[in-house]
């Protein structure tokens, strides 16, 4: 692994698109709170759309996850605070805030916003919180451009994020540059080792799937944390899976099937 030391932290705040509300983006440098306890719920209300017609893609597109079953009006509103189109080709930009997996090159891709919001509210139920709702240091496996580290940084104190290809982790650096978001370590390294130095995590999640969820994840996950990661299922499936680890142990839940590049080692 190279360059693993955490970069500086940006000095400003996530920049908000027209018609959303600021979410939670002031995130400091408090305590972590991957030992928290978990609770203090925040009661924000979902973002209610009336005039469709009017609405901006973005927005639709949040309505859109709040149809198909996104209940937690925080994951709803880092949804609604992220400009996903910097994150694709200008070309696809307006296929941005479709629910579609778009291509940000390598062969790899920009997950489902569905995906994302998806394995973003499986985190925050199942990981540690503070008292304000807020996961504590995360660890986002396969940064790509960046866009679900963007997600997970306005739900968490610390992001940490790694990416093997060095194409993409300039990409996402370069994406997230000028978004200067003060609380995302992009790392570029091999995420099958995790990264030892935010240890431990009040939650894990992965954009890449391998046979198997690799320990040094397990280990690195704080008592009371989730992690959410594509598994291999069986043939050629792969299924969301969850690993909760309890002071008892580790329970792991098998949810849907879903469709993730593959989870490779090495740094290239
Ligand atoms: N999180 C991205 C998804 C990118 S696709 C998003 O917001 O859309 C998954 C990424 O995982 C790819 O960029 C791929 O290179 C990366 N990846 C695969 N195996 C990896 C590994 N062992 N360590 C780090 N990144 C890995």
């Amino acid at each position: 692994m190279s360059d693993t030391a955490p970069r500086p932290a940006f000095p400003a705040r996530v920049r908000l698109g027209p018609g959303t509300k600021p979410a939670n983006t002031t995130v400091g440098r408090t305590a972590p709170a991957a030992d928290g306890q978990a609770g203090g719920r925040s009661r924000q209300q979902a973002p209610v759309f009336r005039d469709r017609q009017r609405l901006p893609a973005r927005a639709q597109m949040v309505e859109q996850l709040a149809r198909n079953g996104i209940r937690d009006p925080r994951v709803l509103q880092a949804m609604a605070s992220v400009d996903r189109h910097l994150f694709v080709d200008s070309a696809l930009g307006s296929r941005a805030y479709e629910d579609t997996a778009l291509p940000i090159g390598l062969g790899q891709t920009i997950s489902k916003p569905s995906v994302v919001a998806r394995m973003t509210e499986l985190l925050l139920q199942g990981g540690v919180t503070g008292g304000d709702g807020r996961l504590g240091r995360v660890l986002d496996i396969g940064t790509g451009c960046g866009y679900q580290a963007l997600v997970l940084a306005q739900l968490a104190t610390e992001v940490y994020s790694l990416e093997r290809l060095r194409a993409l982790h300039e990409k996402a650096r370069a994406n997230l540059r000028q978004l200067r978001v003060p609380n995302i370590h992009l790392i570029l390294g091999d995420g099958m080792a995790g990264f030892g130095s935010g240890a431990p995590y009040a939650g894990i999640l992965a954009a890449a799937g391998g046979q198997q969820v690799p320990r040094a994840w397990v280990e690195q996950l704080a008592v009371g944390g989730r992690i959410v990661a594509p598994v291999a299922a069986a043939a050629s499936r792969q299924a969301l899976t969850l690993i909760d680890k309890t002071a008892d142990g580790v329970r792991q839940t098998v949810l849907e099937d879903v469709c993730f590049v593959p989870l490779k080692s090495g740094v290239g």
